[in-house]
């Protein structure tokens, strides 16, 4: 049996926290013959490892090397302060303080170079923005030998062979099984557990990328495939996959069984809690997912499968994307043309921005759609050079955009089918004066995403959750 298991950043965030880290990982040992463990760079909150180390290097490319040293000594505090408090110094504190010394002087000299070239490429973030993984693993590894087992950090460069589209790299999985199950099989047959480093890969010509931030859930689900695990378990800092963002919304409640549609909605839409392509490995190999919470290991958590047998007609749960903006083509001469929606998403992908949502009008006098925000220029401009002529013409007579909206999107597989579920959902907006832009339903039927300007988007979501306790 073996067992692919996570460690988000608040769980490897201290020493503290990779103390009950190593606990569980032991813990679950007793049961799981074979675990495989993932872990991101620290996060303790509010400071997380990968955003300092991004910060800096964008300093340095404007010339600020001040704000870079500065990020390089607390990069130096942070990791020190938990290699002191957890590794005695007659064992390895030295040989790891010394490691992971090595990687903050390489981070300064990368950040000098990105200063000197005035450059930083995706390339080069991807190097220095996954560096914080290459450190903890090393830390956590290295705590669990002192406890007395076999345990070896691994850089998932050496696992998971990827494209080469830097900072959003998908994996290669042919190649990506061979070299991880070359790597990982022999040390679990040696009983030894291998702590490996989220959220980076490496390209076929061995130069590092990322797969995107929060990446290193996908990691865990990528390997939990190549290993044929039995499970994928990713601990976070909260007890599952919960009805709202509960940053936000103090009731939000942890949901005990998701689909894994439902899942991939959710996070597509904005929850953070898993990456959004975290759940695609899973389909396709029909392995469940469990989400759980470090700090409170004995909660069971979410756990998603491919089908919720008890999902009945509720909603689950609701979600928000903020800083985007609603663009929308309009024209009666739109109307039977073939193609418009064609090239209007052909123009928007060719200035390389995703879409988040869609919605066309019947009569096909308009479509709309939401970027984010900060694209909302170039797509315009794209939108105006792809229709110069039916603009002159007047077939289309505006390309306009909505600035600050929101999507909000309600989750759950058994609003299809059930009756009254999207008259609740609007009544209830209605009654609480939000007003609703846009709405799409998802092609699954299992989410409805509705547009609502920025400043409305708390209380259409609390409204929403309202429905969900009812
Ligand atoms: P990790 O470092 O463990 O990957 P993340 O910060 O990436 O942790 O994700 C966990 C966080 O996601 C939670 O602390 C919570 O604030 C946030 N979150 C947002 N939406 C949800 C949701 N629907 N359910 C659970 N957590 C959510
Ligand atoms: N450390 C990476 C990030 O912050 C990956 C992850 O935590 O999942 O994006
Ligand atoms: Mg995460």
């Amino acid at each position: 049996m073996t067992l692919v298991m996570k460690f988000g950043g608040t769980s490897v965030g201290s020493a503290d926290a990779m103390r009950e880290t190593a606990a569980l990982i032991l813990r679950t040992k007793e049961t799981w013959n074979s675990v495989v463990v993932v872990a991101s760079g620290m996060g303790s909150k509010p400071v997380k490892v990968t955003d300092l180390l991004l910060q800096g290097a964008y300093a340095a490319v404007d010339g600020d090397e001040q704000s870079y040293s500065r990020v390089a000594e607390q990069l130096r505090e942070i990791h020190f302060e938990a290699i002191d408090g957890l590794l005695e110094p007659e064992g390895e504190r030295q040989k790891i303080l010394a490691e992971n010394n090595d990687f903050i002087d390489h981070y300064l000299a990368l950040c000098e170079a990105v200063c000197v070239l005035g450059e930083l490429s995706p390339r080069a973030l991807d190097a220095i923005g996954g560096m914080g993984e290459r450190m903890s693993v090393r830390i956590l590894a290295a705590y669990l030998r002192q406890l007395g087992h076999e345990a070896e950090a691994i850089d998932a460069t050496e696992l998971i062979v990827t494209d080469s589209n830097f900072q959003n790299a998908s994996p290669i999985f042919g190649q990506t099984q061979v070299k991880s199950s070359g790597v990982i099989q022999p040390l679990l047959e040696q009983d030894s557990i291998p702590i490996i480093t989220g959220f980076i890969g490496s390209d076929t010509n061995g130069v590092t990328t990322t797969l995107g931030r929060g990446g290193s859930d996908y990691s865990a689900s990528i390997l939990g495939q190549t290993m044929k695990a039995d499970e994928v378990w990713i601990w976070t800092d909260v007890d599952g996959v919960m009805s709202a963002d509960p940053r936000f919304v103090s009731t939000a409640r942890s949901i005990p069984i998701l689909n894994y549609r439902e899942v991939s909605e959710l996070a597509y839409f904005g929850a953070r809690v898993l990456h959004p392509k975290t759940m695609r490995p899973c389909v396709e190999s029909n392995i469940p997912l469990r989400i759980k919470n470090t700090f409170n290991p004995d909660h069971p958590g979410t756990v998603i499968l491919a089908d919720d047998p008890g999902s009945n007609g509720a909603i689950k749960a609701v979600t928000a994307i903020k800083d985007l903006c609603l663009i929308t083509v309009e024209g009666t001469g739109m109307v039977g043309v073939p193609g418009i929606a064609a090239r209007t998403f052909g123009a928007v992908a060719s200035s390389d921005v995703s879409v988040l949502l869609i919605s066309q009008a019947s009569s096909e006098q308009s479509i709309c759609f939401s970027v984010p925000d900060g694209a909302t220029e170039i797509v315009i401009d794209s939108l105006a050079g792809e229709f110069a002529g039916e603009l002159e013409r007047r077939d289309i007579d505006s390309i306009w955009a909505m600035r600050d909206v929101s999507i909000v999107t309600i989750v759950g597989s058994g609003m299809r089918g059930t009756p009254g579920i999207s008259g609740r959902i609007f009544s209830s907006l209605g009654d609480h004066q939000v007003n609703v832009i846009a709405i799409a339903q998802g092609s699954s039927e299992c989410s409805i995403s509705i547009v609502v300007a920025a400043e409305d988007t708390g209380s259409a979501v609390s409204h929403i959750h309202e429905l969900i306790a009812a």
